[in-house]
């Protein structure tokens, strides 16, 4: 693991070319720090846990830093966050702490004499530096003379914005060169160079956040350093917040990952410091990093592993997915296993093999897909990737209709169609039957008790025979029974859903049940008539109309009527409301007197849209208690705004 760390070390910072996305490297630090925790007497004196970035192998003079230039240690989740806080307040103290985001640039020390740019260092291994003053001189956004004629080094973080990444690479596309893998390497890359004009061109930028002797210019805290220094000409983020508490911690970092994609530049995490000098001196540091200060790092999205196979599935319309079979891995806070490669053209675009090392990307809750390969990994002549051209489950033999990129498993009742129908009939968006999960309705199918939708409702002349089945027990069937029950009384847009009609979504379920209230009304509409509905387009109302025109599925509606399930609309009717309709909100902080759903709803119901994120083509902010950085925006869009008393007054007491 020394080795493996050491190595990817030295093709991160002197290489500035890794070969392991940074989560892939983190991950194998924490397992590092594990172990030296639990087994102290293996612990090397080399180990990367005690030292900071790599040695200095440059052509670059070499310079000793007066002061250590440390790294920062990590926490990757909130409890790592309270008990960050729980062990400073543990030392008998009340801390009030700065969050800042954490600039994914590379470290810079910048020495001033009598206010005049004298020098400007990496930060090397901590203790000796490179010194790159010629290039640093090129930085705009770094003085070469300060407000003051005084002697000060301070610390920043060299980087380069977003789009200048996107300029250079698109510029080094164009001339065949290799291109930069992100915004870090890129900046770092330009800072290492001999030759000055590298650097100028590449309009590298700064911002400044450590003052190594605040003392020595009479400040005790660490916001007040930024002031001074911010008052010396530098650049310094004003996007940063004295935060009292954990709790107040975790808010800025969940205010911070919301607006992160739209940042100018990357950053890769928040850190958090002490804000007393005093009390930072106090808590002191490791050999690595201050004990005063921590980064959270975001959780990856993205994270490298090996694809140890490729299964296919028959999804409920008959869809033949190829899926990536991983070596488990974290990523988003959830341990991966198997990640969605779409279909033929997906997997043949990226030239994906079995034995590939591949990056995987999940975001929220969405499945988890495999963006690439890391071709340059592959490590012998793997064999190509071919499709399957009968269905796994029934034999038959695939088709794929002209336009469409997927695969179709033709025959209606081919058993694995009709358990994925099954599962999604139960799901939760669906008709949202709990108890009724993939495996039992597996395990039911097998047995026979489970042959197609309505016989769901038949489960219960089966009683005590699923009593006899291992691990179900009466309260458990009870329970499975009653939620089936209970399933009739959903409102129709649950069961329309549930249907699995091919490319009709949960929304659009919504957007049908409220306008024609029951299902007789839609089985009489036409493509044109459906088509005329916002949020409806061709292929969906093609779809819809095919579905109800085949007699096995109004069959099957027959025989959920007879089973008592409910056919209307029980959610309240679309009001015509001209303050609402076709615009689009955005709610930010707390309102008191409706939950964020409850307005999200009530805005739907008016034929207005609730969206997540302040742009231009906003038409109103709704603004509560403690409102984010939503607001400010607003403000500067000039974008029309509603406090509660308004919304309330806008929804004319025609809500819950
Ligand atoms: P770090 O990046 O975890 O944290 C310390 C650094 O944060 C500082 O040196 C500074 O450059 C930066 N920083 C940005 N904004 C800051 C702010 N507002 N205040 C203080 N510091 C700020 O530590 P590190 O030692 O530079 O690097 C370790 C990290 O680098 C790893 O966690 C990993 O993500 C990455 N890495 C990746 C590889 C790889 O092979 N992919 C190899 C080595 C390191």
């Amino acid at each position: 693991l020394i080795e493996l760390l050491n190595k990817y070390n030295y093709e991160y910072y002197i290489l500035d070319k890794p070969s392991v996305s940074d989560s892939e490297y983190d991950r194998l630090m924490q397992e590092l720090i594990s172990l030296e925790e639990k087994y102290p007497e293996y612990k090397s004196p080399i180990s990367p846990t005690e030292r900071v970035g790599s040695v200095v192998l440059s052509n670059f003079t070499k310079v000793a830093h007066e002061k250590p230039m440390l790294s920062l240690s990590n926490v990757f989740n909130e409890d790592e966050i309270i008990k960050f806080d729980e062990r400073i307040r543990k030392e008998g103290y009340n801390p009030e702490y700065v969050c800042e985001l954490k600039i994914d640039g590379l470290a810079i020390s910048v020495i001033y004499k009598n206010g005049i740019l004298e020098r400007g260092l990496t930060r090397g291994d901590g203790k000796v530096g490179e010194d790159i003053t010629h290039n640093v001189k090129t930085i705009k956004a770094i003085p070469l003379k300060l407000t003051k004629n005084i002697d000060i080094e301070v610390r920043g973080e060299i980087y380069i914005d977003k789009k200048e990444f996107i300029r250079v690479n698109e510029e080094r596309k164009k001339q065949g060169l290799e291109l930069f893998q992100n915004c870090r390497n890129l900046a770092s890359g330009s800072v290492r160079q001999l030759d000055s004009s590298i650097a100028a061109e590449r309009k590298l930028n700064n911002f400044i956040y450590h003052l190594p002797n605040p003392l020595d210019y009479g400040l005790y805290t660490h916001e007040d350093a930024m002031k001074y220094m911010e008052s010396l000409g530098f650049r310094v983020n004003p996007k940063r917040r004295i935060c009292k508490n954990a709790n107040e911690i975790i808010s800025f970092i969940n205010e911070i990952s919301e607006e992160r994609e739209k940042l100018a530049y990357d950053i890769d995490g928040i850190v958090i410091k002490v804000n007393d000098i005093m009390m930072q001196e106090a808590l002191g540091y490791t050999a690595r990093s201050p004990k005063w200060a921590t980064a959270y790092k975001f959780p990856a999205t993205k994270v490298t592993t090996k694809l140890i196979d490729i299964k296919f599935t028959v999804g409920r319309t008959g869809k033949i997915t190829p899926n990536a079979i991983l070596e488990p891995v974290k990523v988003a806070g959830s341990t991966v296993r198997k990640a969605t490669l779409h279909n033929e053209d997906y997997v043949l675009s990226k030239d994906i093999r079995i034995g590939d090392i591949v990056v995987i990307q999940k975001a929220g809750d969405v499945i988890p897909e495999v963006v690439k390969v890391e071709l340059d990994r592959r490590e012998e002549k793997l064999p190509k990737f071919h499709m399957i051209e009968k269905c796994p489950v029934c034999s038959s033999k695939l088709i794929r209709l002209e336009g469409e990129a997927n695969h179709y498993c033709p025959n209606p009742l081919c058993n694995a169609r009709k358990v994925e129908k099954l599962i999604h009939f139960a799901s939760r968006k669906a008709m949202n039957i709990e108890g009724l999960g993939e495996r039992i309705i597996e395990d039911y199918y097998n047995f026979g008790y489970l042959t197609d939708i309505p016989s769901i409702y038949n489960l219960k002349k089966y009683k005590d025979e699923l009593m006899s089945l291992e691990g179900f027990g009466e309260k458990s069937i009870n329970n499975l029974l009653d939620s089936i029950e209970k399933s009739k009384k959903n409102s129709l847009e649950k069961l329309l859903f549930g249907l699995g009609i091919r490319h009709f979504g949960e929304k659009s379920a919504l957007i049908l049940a409220q306008r024609y209230t029951n299902i007789d009304n839609i089985k009489n509409t036409s493509i044109e008539e459906l088509t005329s509905i916002n949020d409806i387009g061709e292929i969906m109302a093609k779809s819809i109309v095919e579905y109800f025109s085949n007699p096995e599925n109004l069959n099957m509606i027959d025989h959920l009527k007879m089973y008592g399930v409910n056919m209307t609309y029980l959610g309240k009717k679309q009001i015509e409301d001209e303050n609402f309709k076709n615009k689009k909100f955005v709610i930010t902080g707390t309102i008191n007197a409706m939950s964020r759903d409850k307005i999200k709803e009530e805005i739907g119901i008016r034929g207005g849209n609730a969206v997540d994120s302040v742009s231009k083509n906003t038409d109103v902010v709704v603004v509560g208690q403690e409102p984010g950085s939503k607001y400010e925006k607003a403000v500067k869009l000039g974008i029309e705004i509603w406090d509660e008393d308004k919304l309330l007054k806008m929804l004319g007491g025609n809500h819950e």
